[in-house]
């Protein structure tokens, strides 16, 4: 099975799964986030980073409800080894540090931290909380934590309910063209 293929598959079945704490539907989350990437005229490669970047929750098993529970599922290190095996770092990189980025925005931008949601600042502290100066100096060397960033920026917008965005299917030529 080719990974586009097994992209679709994994969100026709797992894609209705709830968004970890938020309103929106997994699949919709990742649709949302994709479109924000292609509204600023994002790369192909970066569109797709962000339609996948949370592939990594629809790969394992963990419960809804893992962050009340204090687990970590690492999902941008499940999703970007994952994805690895059908794209270039310059689409699994922003997904294995989109994690790092919002941890580093943490560091650096309090009002940023204030405008997390309630899930999202849960998650932060099993994801080991805002970077420390050596962690900010490692992220701010790796060669896509720009990108990594970028990700982030949309992920945390992209939780609105009924929102009107392209779907799956429009981005079938962004999965091919890779
Ligand atoms: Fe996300």
């Amino acid at each position: 099975m080719k990974i586009s293929d097994e992209i679709f598959d994994l969100f026709a079945r797992r894609g209705r799964e709830a968004y970890f704490g938020e309103p929106v539907s997994q699949l919709e989350h990742a649709l949302q986030t994709a479109h924000q990437a292609e509204l600023v005229g994002a790369t192909g490669s970066l569109v797709v980073a962000a339609l996948l970047h949370d592939i990594g929750h629809l790969l394992h098993r963990l419960p809804e409800d893992v962050a009340d529970r204090g687990i970590d599922g690492r999902h941008e290190l499940i999703g970007a080894a994952w994805l690895a095996k059908g794209f270039g770092e310059e689409v699994t990189e922003p997904i294995r540090l989109h994690v790092a980025a919002k941890r580093y925005l943490c560091r650096m931008d309090k009002e940023y931290f204030d405008r997390l949601s309630f899930a999202s600042k849960q998650s932060l502290v099993l994801q080991g909380g805002p970077m420390n100066e050596s962690e900010v100096r490692e992220f701010e060397a790796s060669s896509y934590s720009r990108e990594g960033l970028l990700v982030r920026q949309w992920d945390d917008t992209a939780k609105e309910v009924g929102l009107k965005v392209p779907e799956l299917s429009y981005y079938q030529t962004f999965l091919k063209n890779m």
